[in-house]
């Protein structure tokens, strides 16, 4: 069976002070909390404090991109191997933010997902359509070709030891998100596109995260959607008892 994930985006948010603040707080409130894995992807300046504040307790913590290439001349970039020497568990790829704002296309994703894996992380590729691509009924297509451009990278069979996330870009930190219905319908798909290119086992294997906009109030019923294995949170992971709660939203499922 597969096992729920909730994983925080923190985005560029935080200071020292408050992080600390936080993490004690998920610290405490997600002590013993049973059927869920969860996760913070955190600023890469503030890995090592994550590590520190959450070492030995179930909680993972990652970063939210990478660079495609492992060491060398590339100014500002951080690598799969650094990520690695500071304990990180998971990397964010192909989040809507880093291809609409960054410029990340197709290749440089799939780039990005087979580095995460050749350094041992496991990454949690971002997919998902904008608005203008769902009213053009392109939903599918979009997700499908996001997708297709990491397996022919990477091989379907390295979607086992990754996470998907399908992120309608338009639910993104607006408020809007998308029905249970609505995700489920595309994570129906995302798993029967896995099965396609690499089996029924693997992909009744792979968690597939629902992200954009989810809260505490709307959380359980997303979650109880066969295909939705959890979440990816943005503004909400920024809010320990709202993290928590949608964490054990997560774990009802999980139980
Ligand atoms: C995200 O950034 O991945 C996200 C889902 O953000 P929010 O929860 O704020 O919509």
């Amino acid at each position: 069976m597969r096992q729920p994930l909730v994983a925080g985006n923190w985005k560029m948010h935080g200071t020292l002070a408050t992080n600390q603040r936080l993490l004690e707080a998920l610290k405490a409130g997600l002590a013993g909390l049973a059927g869920v894995q969860v996760a913070v992807c955190v600023p890469f300046p503030y890995l090592a404090q994550a590590g520190q504040a959450l070492a030995g307790t179930g909680i993972g913590w990652g970063a939210q991109t990478l660079s495609e290439h492992d060491t060398g001349a590339y100014t500002g970039e951080v690598s799969g191997p650094m990520l690695r020497d500071f304990g990180c568990r998971y990397v964010i790829v192909g989040h809507s933010e880093r291809r609409s704002l960054f410029g990340e296309r197709d290749p440089q994703v799939a780039a990005k997902f087979v580095a995460a894996q050749r350094a041992g992380l496991t990454p949690i590729l971002c997919v998902g359509e904008t608005l203008a691509e769902r009213e053009a009924g392109a939903t599918e297509a979009v997700v499908a070709s996001q997708l297709d451009a990491v397996i022919a990278a990477a091989g379907a069979q390295a979607l086992a030891q990754a996470v998907v996330a399908y992120e309608p870009v338009w639910a993104i930190g607006t408020g809007r998100t998308a029905t249970p219905s609505q995700a489920q319908a595309v994570h129906e798909f995302i798993r029967a596109r896995l099965a396609t290119a690499g089996g029924a086992a693997l992909a009744g294997g792979v968690a597939i995260l629902y992200g954009g906009s989810v809260k505490a109030a709307n959380a359980g019923e997303l979650f109880r959607q066969p295909d939705v294995d959890g979440g990816l949170i943005g503004g909400a992971s920024l809010v320990a008892e709202d993290f928590i709660a949608i964490c054990r939203a997560a774990a009802a499922k999980g139980a």
